[in-house]
């Protein structure tokens, strides 16, 4: 025992790379900061070799370095591929970072299609492990996709050259959520005591089980020795029918039967920041909070039947797990009901300036007014929905490192 179980957020990368959904720059660099709040370990924030993520990458690198996205680890993700990660290394600030490679028999022969045998995949891992390694890479994290389909021997085999060859933890990737929490916790024990590896969890909910296997899998990792790396998602985002929930792995790990007593989840987690994050979310995705959702749905914490509202009037504890103060709940929302004003692609500065006001924040002189109204408009140009007070907020304290990830160049 005394091992831990950390979160590494990967809304910023599975979640923006899901179909059909996205977020603009601004959205992706808010989504740090509010997980940075929240106590997060690690941001798995974007993709270091492709060029578009460039100056948002560089920008949160610099927020970073400055104090502003600190303590949070801000990560890449790329191909374990030597040429990939000296692209990274080129185009790119962030040198924590996780190297992925396909490594079940399903996925060797059925995408690399007699192109690389399995012998290969270890060797292009091995290969691009020793590149970031020299190039002065600071957390490297090895991903076996598709690891729950992958024979266990090759899995080990894997993990252990990832470990020779400098890697500091080897993700499991239940890739196409097959796993379920028995087949996951052996699998996962096993890997961590063969192997030694701290074990990140990556799990999918095509079975609706994400959350369950990611607790079965921390325990796994570290009833075999190791610390655990639950992989989540801000409202359960991702590829297809997404991946853990954020708010639920936490519920899971500190609030499950007898869990908690055994298993320690990272410190300095600030849960209060994750209504203003899971809502954030939902809009900058234009995905709905469904009213079931765990802690932040809309039903969370209603009672309507008479046995119910009757037991949880008289102590709260009679219906309800936990108190919706822990997640940040309870505060009114003021929602204006008369004229407004509002900023936008096409806003002057007297409309601007009321709005800001209205925040109670000040401009030093009307050229810096202009700046940030200038910011704020190519924001909008690239949100294409309207800003929301945190951003503008946002947009005037850091304009700088605002304007170089509004940059995108093709
Ligand atoms: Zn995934």
């Amino acid at each position: 025992m005394g091992k831990t179980i950390y979160l590494i957020d990967v809304t910023n990368r599975d979640g923006v790379q899901t179909a059909k959904l996205g977020l603009a720059k601004l959205e992706k660099t808010m989504i740090n900061f509010y997980l940075n709040g929240l106590g997060v370990f690690q941001s798995e924030c974007g993709f270091p070799t492709t060029r578009h993520e460039s100056n948002y990458l560089n920008a949160n690198m610099e927020l970073a370095e400055q104090g502003v996205l600190k303590p949070i680890i801000l990560s890449g993700w790329l191909r374990a591929v030597v040429a990939d990660v000296e692209l990274a290394f080129r185009l790119t600030r962030v040198r924590d970072l996780n190297l992925s490679i396909s490594t079940s028999e399903q996925m060797t022969e059925g995408k690399f299609q007699g192109r690389k045998t399995r012998e290969d995949v270890l060797q292009e891992m091995v290969d691009a492990l020793r590149r970031a390694r020299e190039l002065g890479a600071g957390i490297v994290g090895v991903n076996a996709e598709d690891a729950s389909r992958t024979d266990m021997p090759f899995l080990v085999r894997f993990g252990r050259a990832a470990k020779e060859n400098g890697a500091d933890r080897l993700r499991y990737c239940d890739t196409l959520g097959c796993d379920n929490p028995f087949s996951i916790y052996e699998r996962v024990k096993q890997l961590a005591a063969e192997t030694g590896m701290p074990i990140e969890l990556h799990c999918h909910n095509d079975l609706g089980m994400a959350v369950a296997c990611s607790l079965a899998g921390a325990k796994g990792a570290v009833d075999g020795g190791v610390d655990a790396y639950i992989n989540t998602c801000v409202n359960g985002i991702g590829e297809r029918a997404g991946n853990a929930d954020l708010l639920s792995v936490v519920l899971a790990v500190g609030k499950s039967s007898g869990f908690a007593e055994k298993y320690t989840l990272q410190p300095g987690l600030r849960l209060a920041g994750i209504w203003r994050l899971a809502k954030y979310a939902s809009y900058a995705f234009g995905v709905p909070i469904p009213i079931n959702q765990p802690g932040v749905g809309d039903n969370a914490f209603a009672h309507a039947s008479g046995i119910h509202a009757d037991g949880v009037l008289k102590d709260e504890r009679n219906y309800e797990l936990y108190h919706f103060e822990e997640l940040g709940r309870g505060e009114p929302e003021i929602i204006e009901t008369g004229r407004q004003i509002c900023v936008g692609e096409y806003s002057g500065i007297k409309g601007f300036r009321n709005v800001f006001e209205k925040m109670e924040i000040e401009f030093q002189s009307d050229d810096e007014a202009r700046e940030i109204l200038e910011l704020v408009r190519y924001a909008n140009v690239l949100k294409q929905k309207p800003l929301v007070a945190d951003e503008l907020r946002f947009i005037a304290q850091h304009p700088r490192q605002v304007k170089q990830l509004l940059t995108v160049t093709p």
